[in-house]
């Protein structure tokens, strides 16, 4: 791959977030069966598989750093989404961030050495969260099951429910799923709006964006990330903020402003199991 074409598919690492994000859509521990729904179904699925996979954190100083980050985005984006949302540690080796049906955010742990400030941070996770209210996941797994009702051929044979079908797909394309750009900008507009809400300068998505952009190919982390040139992503976030100015006017653009994040190196953890 060219200088150019890394940079470019660089510039998308937040798409590329929410394409695992999409893959692993994910749900949390609930009764099962009565009382839940399509979305907590598919999500208890993917965090069964998760867990099965020894991925999930149970325990960790880095928890110390996420949780009042996540407690201030669930405090604004509870009231947008019929379950709650609950944030998980995963460890993968590609910082990421993704947001499963059913309310589970799952944060990579390589982000937040990855991420250079909180604001970066907050700006990711609030995108993540914006996913699970717009309920992109389960509208881009049903186009899917659309188009490969082969691979889900055989469990619709065990007459699985609707839910089971869906979180098959998910859990099979864990690293393949796109969303398309309208949709990842969608979510980014949304995203700004609960990190100005909760607190956070909305700029550090648009700071994460450029960091990707302006740094040295071999310095980067390998983001899988093949979607097309998102400039417009930015564009149409500080076009946004233009058009908003009460919301967001006092949010400084430069990101020397930034709260440095601090996370305490090679912290410790223990994996759900
Ligand atoms: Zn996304």
């Amino acid at each position: 791959m060219g200088h150019k074409a890394l940079r470019s598919s660089l510039l998308n690492a937040i798409g590329v977030l929410c394409l695992v994000a999409v893959a692993i859509t994910g749900g949390q521990p609930a009764a099962e069966g009565q009382g839940q729904d399509e979305e907590q179904q598919m999500g208890q699925e993917v965090f069964n598989e998760l867990k099965a996979k020894g991925e999930i954190v149970e325990s960790s100083p880095l928890y110390e750093q996420l949780r009042p980050i996540a407690d201030a985005i669930t405090r604004v984006a509870q009231p947008r989404y019929n379950h709650p949302f609950k944030f998980y540690l995963v460890h993968e080796t590609q910082p990421n961030a993704f947001a499963t049906p059913g309310g589970n955010v799952f944060v990579v742990d390589s982000l937040l050495y990855f991420v250079k400030n909180t604001e970066q941070l907050a700006g990711t996770l609030c995108h993540e969260v914006s996913h699970t209210i717009h309920h992109d996941t389960v509208t881009l797994m049903e186009k899917q099951q659309k188009i490969e009702k082969r691979e889900v051929g055989a469990a619709v044979l065990l007459g699985p429910s609707r839910a089971h079908i869906l979180a098959i797909l998910l859990i099979g394309k864990l690293h393949s799923l796109k969303y398309s750009r309208d949709v990842e900008s969608r979510a980014d507009l949304t995203g700004s709006d609960i990190c100005a809400s909760a607190g956070y300068n909305p700029w550090g998505l648009v700071w994460l964006f450029q960091d990707f952009k302006n740094a040295q190919p071999d310095q980067l982390p390998q983001l899988l990330s093949d979607h097309p040139d998102d400039q417009h992503r930015v564009d149409a976030l500080e076009q946004h903020f233009r058009e908003n100015a009460s919301t967001f006017g006092k949010f400084s653009p430069d990101a020397k402003s930034a709260q440095p994040f601090y996370v305490p190196k090679n912290a410790p953890e223990a994996f759900l199991r």
